[in-house]
């Protein structure tokens, strides 16, 4: 194997290049955009710059965000401090460093679309824009809205949520979470350098009824969406039931970030998954691993390893979470009262945020916690007497 073609190069597509290009092998980058204001929050958790410190440590200008305020109807908000601040970037900077870095590290990029791709021999034919080019291994970098039909994840209209909001003009130091009513999603206000950027995302719901919900929220915050410029896109957001057969990886390919469905399915977080399955791939790839084949069976493998098994395991909750009830509330307008009145669920919350509170050591966590939760609830509610001593 001695070529390696990206298709596209988004977060994934660019990290996969930087990675496999300095091992010796000839990487062409393909991307119809190159950089690009791709729809996004641009926020990355600290799990994402603990683990690629570069995300940090670079000259591109960027915002660490310290607090953020959750609200939940009949719940009022409350304000978490974050210990791991969520650092945020415009997606067109980011992009635009992550492809720079690409070609520093020797990878060849090319600003045309992928039209169509066919086996020929051991390798593959790519049709593209400006031509044809040949390589023996495929990196599927695509997005959500991957075209090609013959590899990379197959989303189903469950297995996706819709995501929209508005580019505004104007500044604050926090990030705003909105959870809505009878929605498998929420709003976000993320501070950007120079803007906000205002948004929803949402399963089962047209987008034309998120955009009401989301429309009406910033008439009542006072954020007019006049002039800013609307942005829309898909986010995968798989089901339980496609996790066991979600095609990440076939006989001469293998499919990273949105192109492979790896986004969380309550957070829609995909920046770090992006990468982070990018590294994968590049080290299966450059593996000791004989057969091609045998790579591909490890990029399974190391995928599952490192987060799909956690995220299958989230999706199995995202329901509960969005909509579920608990103690005759919703479960959004527990999470903000509990949050507000205990610091033990307030750590635990803060760590979600920062990624470093997984999905299925969570209910373990919450139960160890719970006593002294609610010991505090209690407490912060006045029931000191039902309540005589400290437990858990
Ligand atoms: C509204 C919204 C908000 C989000 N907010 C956040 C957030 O705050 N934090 C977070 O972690 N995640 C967020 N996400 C998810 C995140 O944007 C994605 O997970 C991430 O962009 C995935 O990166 P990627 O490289 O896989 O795909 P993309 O970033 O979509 O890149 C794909 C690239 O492929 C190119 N391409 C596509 N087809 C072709 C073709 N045929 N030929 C050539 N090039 C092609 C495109 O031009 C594009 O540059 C959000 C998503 C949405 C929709």
């Amino acid at each position: 194997m001695k070529r390696v073609a990206i298709l596209g190069g988004g977060p994934a597509g660019a990290f996969a290049a930087e990675q496999l290009a300095p091992a010796g092998l000839r990487v062409l980058l393909f991307d119809e955009k190159l950089a690009w204001e791709k729809p996004c929050g641009g926020g990355l958790t600290y799990k994402a710059y603990h683990q690629y410190p570069f995300l940090l440590d670079n000259s591109t200008r960027k915002r660490l965000v310290t607090e953020t305020v959750l609200a939940a109807p009949r719940a009022g908000e409350v304000t978490l401090k974050l210990d791991n601040p969520l650092l945020i970037y415009s997606r067109f900077d980011l992009n635009q460093m992550l492809l720079q870095r690409a070609e520093r590290a020797g990878a060849q990029i090319e600003k045309a679309r992928i039209q169509e791709m066919s086996r020929c021999g051991p390798g593959w034919r790519l049709r593209t824009s400006c031509g044809i080019a040949d390589a023996d291994f495929c990196i599927v970098a695509t997005g959500a809205r991957n075209p090609l039909r013959e590899v990379g994840t197959q989303l189903r209209p469950e297995d996706a949520m819709s995501a929209l909001g508005y580019y505004v003009p104007g500044d604050q130091e926090k990030i705003d979470i909105q959870f809505l009513r009878g929605l498998e999603g929420y709003i976000w206000v993320f501070p950007r350098c120079g803007h906000l950027s205002v948004g929803i995302c949402g399963k089962g719901e047209p987008a034309a009824s998120l955009r009401k919900r989301l429309e009406h929220y910033m008439t009542e915050k006072g954020i007019s969406w006049k002039g800013a410029s609307f942005y829309s896109h898909l986010l995968p957001s798989l089901d339980k039931g496609s996790w066991k057969k979600n095609r990440v990886a076939g006989d001469g390919w293998m499919a990273v970030g949105d192109a492979a469905g790896l986004v969380d399915p309550i957070t829609g977080e995909g920046l770090y998954y992006a990468i982070r399955s990018a590294d994968l791939a590049a080290r299966s790839l450059l593996s000791e691993a004989g057969a091609m084949l045998e790579k591909v069976e490890q990029y399974r493998r190391m995928l599952c390893h490192d987060f799909t098994a956690d995220l299958e395991f989230g999706s199995r909750m995202a329901k509960r979470i969005f909509l579920g009830r608990f103690m005759f509330g919703s479960v959004p307008a527990r999470i903000v009262e509990f949050t507000r009145r205990s610091p033990r669920f307030s750590a635990i919350v803060g760590d979600l945020f920062a990624g470093k509170q997984s999905y299925q050591t969570l209910k373990r966590r919450l139960l160890k916690n719970l006593n002294g939760s609610f010991y505090d609830i209690a407490m912060s509610l006045g029931f000191s007497r039902l309540v005589p001593r400290k437990a858990g």
